[in-house]
């Protein structure tokens, strides 16, 4: 799959997302906001990194770094962390990562704050968003500390608000 890493439409896209959700920080609790804007789907995550890392501050020794770099590259690379209902056809076209912790991107948050997240933004085109019935999140599955996941979802005429608990891992899109 090709993945345009950071260009400045993603950049946008994810501040975009972020500004909006603003989402709460709580240990195991993942926030996901969607939304579809005609053929557009836009899906932001706020992680804590306590739940994906065991830590909430820059990595120190060399395998908390490798282990902070392996989980920038899992969101960047596993199609199955976020995946719209296949029917619509969408195509992944951008992905941004945030954490100030991690020193990416431009993500919010002071570094004397003691909590920390890791940001991502992914944006899909779909050929058939009409069809779009569910996204699929392998998040909990990828990070077993996760347990709970909280999420705000835009259609074309409605809006929802889901809460996933494991094992669940689909959310159903409003219409
Ligand atoms: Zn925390």
């Amino acid at each position: 799959m090709a993945v345009e890493r950071s260009g400045a439409g993603a950049a946008l896209l994810l501040a975009a997302a972020l500004a909006h959700a603003a989402p709460a920080h709580q240990h195991g609790v993942a926030q996901v906001d969607a939304v579809l804007d005609g053929a557009v789907l836009t899906v932001s995550l706020s992680l804590p990194l306590d739940s994906l890392l065991g830590f909430e501050r820059a990595p120190r020794s060399a395998a908390e770094k490798q282990a902070a770099a392996a989980v920038v590259e899992r969101l960047r690379t596993e199609a199955l962390l976020v995946q719209p209902d296949p029917a619509a056809g969408c195509v992944r076209e951008a992905v941004e990562i945030a954490s100030s912790a991690l020193g990416l991107g431009s993500a919010p948050g002071g570094a004397a704050d003691e909590h920390a997240d890791i940001d991502a933004g992914f944006r899909f085109r779909c050929a058939d968003p009409a069809r779009l019935g569910h996204v699929e999140l392998g998040l909990m599955k990828a990070w077993p500390r996760l347990s709970r996941i909280e999420a705000q979802l835009a259609g074309a005429r409605s809006q929802a608000r889901q809460v996933l608990r494991r094992p669940a891992t689909r959310l159903a899109w409003p219409r």
